[in-house]
């Protein structure tokens, strides 16, 4: 069991992770828990192993990032299932990437899953859990007066870099991103980071060697269809990404 690293109390709890603050006002750590959740935490269970899994793979895309060039809130691993961020004001705006046609693109669009989307699609959801997470439209945007234009500007530039990257590293291990989604925070200083978690629970992943459309889902759709395998599939995910990646950092 590996000992708890916040210090302070708890800060925020979500459905997959817990935010605690620490000694230091610039640091706070999470918490990443076995907890599985779909169709707005109507469905619930818990996956042995699942939260140490999705730490470990959001820590290696998170320093795949950071080596290319994009801010991140990552600072460093701590123990098997915390993981040391910088404090972010969360911008309430879900971003989603999308490379091939599937889920929610799918029930409200007449496109068929598996359809490439090239260029890929960018949809901003707002963030609200009582709302349902509604898709925004510019217009609406504007006037709940989230962004101002030009961060949403650089939200949308990285959004494709953050695309970019993981397709390309994906690729490398026969992993084709179907689609992501990510969350933006500005840090103390102002500086746009990409926060909250990079992992099976919010990346669509395909296993490029086979072509069953159930069988080559490596993702949280298994559980959301209740297909099983989920937690093997994500240490699959895992072991790939440890092949091409080197290993994650220790915080401290
Ligand atoms: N996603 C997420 N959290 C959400 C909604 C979506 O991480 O609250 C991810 C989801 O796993 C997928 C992508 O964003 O990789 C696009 O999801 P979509 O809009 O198709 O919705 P869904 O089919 O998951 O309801």
């Amino acid at each position: 069991m590996t000992l708890s690293p916040a210090t302070g109390p708890l800060l925020y709890e979500g459905k997959a992770k817990r935010v605690y603050a620490t000694d230091q006002d610039d640091l706070v750590a999470v918490e990443y828990k076995d907890d599985a959740t779909a169709f707005n935490a109507l469905k619930k269970a818990q996956l042995l192993g699942k939260g140490a899994l999705n730490c470990r793979i959001s820590a290696l895309l998170f320093e795949h990032l950071e080596r290319l060039g994009v801010p991140t809130h990552y600072l460093g691993l701590q123990g098997d299932h915390w993981m040391m961020v910088r404090p972010v004001r969360v911008v309430p705006v879900e971003v989603v990437v999308r490379n091939v046609a599937a889920g929610s693109l799918c029930r409200q669009m007449p496109i068929p899953a598996g359809t490439p989307l090239d260029p890929p699609l960018l949809d901003l959801y707002y963030k609200d859990d009582a709302l349902g997470d509604p898709l925004l439209s510019e217009a609406r945007l504007e006037r709940l007066q989230l962004l101002t234009p030009d961060q949403l500007g650089a939200i949308r530039e990285l959004a494709f870099r953050v695309n970019d990257a993981l397709r390309d590293l994906f690729a490398r291990v026969e992993l084709e991103l179907v689609d992501f989604k990510i969350e933006l925070g500005f840090t103390a200083d102002g500086a746009l980071v990409v926060a909250d978690e990079i992992s099976p629970d919010t990346c669509r992943l395909w296993n490029r060697a086979v072509s069953d459309a159930q069988e080559r889902i490596l993702d949280k759709d298994r559980f959301r269809q209740d297909l099983g395998g989920v937690v093997e599939a994500y240490g699959e995910v895992l072991k790939r990404v440890q092949g091409v990646c080197p290993e994650a950092r220790v915080y401290g």
